[in-house]
């Protein structure tokens, strides 16, 4: 599918402090949109309903599949998460710049429909500090973050998969480095090409 807009992929496992480092990233770049997934889990204290997702019921995530409604959809600890296409696929055509904060399940199925999308994998600069911001965002009970850590050893072996890796040891670091990332995206030549078609017109480059 070709579309004018980049499109980002950004996966970690749960702690790493992918949702942090995506907020300071779109506070700082306004040409970026993020995409809003839809999700079977309860919301956490301050969630609300369309700004960090669509909380959806099975039965109404259930539908959602049966409609085709998703770019892509996973299991994730033991609950169902999925991109709406309706989320990122009006945007792109436009020429917005979309990312997505999903798991590396969803990662692969998005690369599968969006070749060139840039996918970015987050990792916690160890065991010790992952646990500690898991217990320290004070979120989710010990059970739950027990689930999230053992899950995290499977989610971490797919970062071989992923175009672009960052550690996020230094909070300000991080966010720099991924920024680069999205800048280095849109220097790509097919990118450029898309965005400043009327120079490269201009410069009678074919
Ligand atoms: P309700 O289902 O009518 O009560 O209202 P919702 O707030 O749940 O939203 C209705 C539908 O709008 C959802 O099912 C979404 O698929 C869709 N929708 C509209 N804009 C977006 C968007 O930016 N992202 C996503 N993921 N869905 C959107
Ligand atoms: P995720 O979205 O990957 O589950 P969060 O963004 O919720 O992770 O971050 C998990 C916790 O770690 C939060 O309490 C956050 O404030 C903290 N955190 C994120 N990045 C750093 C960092 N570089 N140094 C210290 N703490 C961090
Ligand atoms: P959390 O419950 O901590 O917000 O997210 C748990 C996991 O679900 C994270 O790994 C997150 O990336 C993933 N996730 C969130 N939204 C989506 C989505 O739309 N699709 C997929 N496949 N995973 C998602």
């Amino acid at each position: 599918m070709d579309y004018p807009g980049n499109l980002f992929v950004v996966a970690a496992p749960s702690g790493a402090g992918k949702s942090s480092l995506v907020k300071a990233l779109l506070a700082q770049d306004a040409q970026l949109q993020l995409s809003i997934s839809h999700t079977t889990r309860a919301p956490r204290g301050q969630e609300q309903h369309g700004r960090e997702y669509f909380f959806a019921s099975a039965a109404e995530f259930d539908a959602m599949v049966a409609t085709d409604a998703f770019v892509e959809w996973a299991h994730v600890h033991g609950q169902r998460y999925g991109t709406a296409k309706q989320a990122i696929e009006a945007r792109i055509a436009q020429g917005a710049d979309v990312l997505l904060e999903i798991d590396y399940q969803g990662a692969q199925q998005v690369r599968q429909t969006f070749p060139n999308a840039a996918l970015i994998f987050i990792l916690p600069p160890s065991w010790d500090e992952l646990r500690a911001r898991l217990q320290g965002r004070g979120e989710d009970s010990p059970e739950v973050i027990a689930l999230r850590l053992s899950n995290a050893r499977t989610e971490m072996a797919q970062a071989p998969h992923f175009d672009f890796v960052i550690i996020n040891n230094s909070f300000d670091r991080a966010v720099q480095e991924l920024s680069t990332i999205v800048h280095a995206q849109r220097l790509r030549y097919a990118a450029q090409r898309r965005a400043k078609a009327a120079t490269f017109a201009a410069l009678d480059i074919p």
